[in-house]
């Protein structure tokens, strides 16, 4: 896995952010959310698939002691151009009058996190906070407060560290970015 080029299906990805810098961010970040939990008892809900990578990470670095879900969306055909959410799956603890952070892999357009984060605030929640390993900040479209940020990136399409491409890449522990589109 150290080669600089990888080939997913029909494309090619080159090494873009590697698992040293990676951990580094994250213990970046979680330095932050420690401060800010200290002494709490927040739920955190890791976002399946892609964030399962980075909330493994996240988690051994928390000095608080938060409870941890498994989330997952099932989507209307077309979810990654429209973001619209159906359902929230996954989620059988009460919420109500909890803190909650969302802990996401990617912001990109933001429609995601925009239409997931009502689905929260209707169970009740004392506070909800997005979470997210990357974000392409260019490519915001909505109105969106994202809390935690461990790196922005540019707009190129990225695999690895829990990020696929149709399926695959998930378990490469560093980035990658698409080389030929
Ligand atoms: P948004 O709704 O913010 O546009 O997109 C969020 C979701 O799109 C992420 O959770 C992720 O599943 C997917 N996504 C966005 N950008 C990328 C990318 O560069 N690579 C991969 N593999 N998935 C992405």
């Amino acid at each position: 896995m150290s080669n600089t080029i990888i080939s997913i299906l029909d494309k090619r990805f080159k090494l873009s952010i590697p698992n040293e810098t990676i951990l580094e961010k994250v213990r970046a970040l979680a330095n932050k959310i420690n401060a800010d939990y200290e002494g709490k008892n927040p739920v955190m809900i890791c976002i399946l698939n892609g964030a399962f990578m980075f909330a493994a990470d996240l988690v051994k670095c928390l000095t608080f002691q938060p409870e941890i879900l498994f989330a997952k969306f099932a989507s209307y055909d077309g979810m990654e151009s429209t973001g619209k959410v159906k359902e929230l799956i996954g989620i059988n603890t009460d919420l109500s009058g909890r803190d909650v952070i969302i802990v996401e892999d990617i912001v990109d357009t933001g429609l995601t996190m925009f239409n997931i984060l009502p689905k929260f605030e209707a169970l009740g929640t004392k506070s909800v906070r997005i979470c997210t390993f990357l974000q392409k900040p260019e490519k915001l479209e909505v109105d969106l407060k994202v809390d935690y940020v461990a790196m922005n990136i540019p707009n190129d399409f990225i695999v690895g560290y829990g990020l696929d491409y149709n399926g695959m890449g998930r378990n490469y522990k560093d980035i990658y970015s698409v080389v030929d589109n």
